[in-house]
């Protein structure tokens, strides 16, 4: 880096100092979002190493999936549920898209895990797109496509009924609510392999909606991702 440039930036991050995502230190002019420790640190699930693995197995006898991954443990005050919260509500777009791409890399390195044709965030409602400025799906997916050397296809799934909103639900009433929450009109080859990104499984039934959907369209090769995972 140049002098100049250096020591302009040195005083960019004396002046605006940039914070962890994770654990909230001061981040150095290196580090983008995530301070290296934490990086070193994160509650990795490696679920891509193995096809059978419990967020596979949380999906059997509802929705046929070629594959399932997540990269994060989410637990109640970790790391994993910081990051989400800053992405999600903070409008952090850009570590959105970072996170998507550490996902996407877990994907492209794994031997069981089929590289998709194309990559289908999850829909954001309207109104919720409208209050934050941004679908954090679109971006996660955005950096999994980087990374994997894949396309994203927004126009594959869109958001149906108006659904409220499902923080407060149980499993089954969060189906209910998502069961005829999205829509396909994708008039595309079957053949292709999707994958459908979301950023946080806690029972599922998001995931299995938007499965479901496209299922129904024709497409019978449907994978799914997420940034994490509530074990
Ligand atoms: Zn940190």
């Amino acid at each position: 880096m140049p002098l100049f440039t250096s020591i302009y930036s040195d005083l960019l991050e004396l002046l605006l100092p940039r914070y962890c995502s994770a654990c909230s230190i001061v981040l150095q002019t290196s580090e983008r979002h995530i301070c290296l420790y934490c990086l070193y640190d994160l509650p990795l699930t490696r679920f891509e190493f193995y096809k059978n693995n419990p967020l596979y197995r949380l999906f059997w006898g509802r929705v046929m999936l070629q594959q399932a991954t997540a990269l994060l443990y989410f637990k109640r005050c970790g790391k994993a549920r910081k990051i989400i919260h800053q992405l999600k509500y903070k409008g952090q777009s850009d570590l959105a898209y970072q996170m998507g791409f550490m996902l996407g890399l877990t994907i492209k390195q794994s031997h069981i895990f089929e590289v998709p044709d194309f990559i289908v965030p999850v829909p954001g409602s309207a109104s919720k797109i409208r209050s934050r400025g941004y679908n954090q799906c679109t971006y996660i997916a955005n950096g999994v496509a980087d990374a994997a050397n894949s396309h994203v296809r927004e126009d594959l799934l869109k958001t149906g009924k108006s659904k409220s909103t499902q923080t407060r639900k149980g499993r089954y009433a969060r189906y209910l609510n998502v069961k005829d929450g999205f829509i396909s009109k994708a008039e595309e080859n079957q053949e292709f392999s999707i994958l459908i990104v979301d950023d946080v499984v806690t029972t599922g039934a998001t995931l299995e909606s938007c499965a479901r959907t496209l299922q129904e369209r024709g497409f019978s090769r449907i994978s799914i991702a997420a940034l994490a995972w509530t074990s």
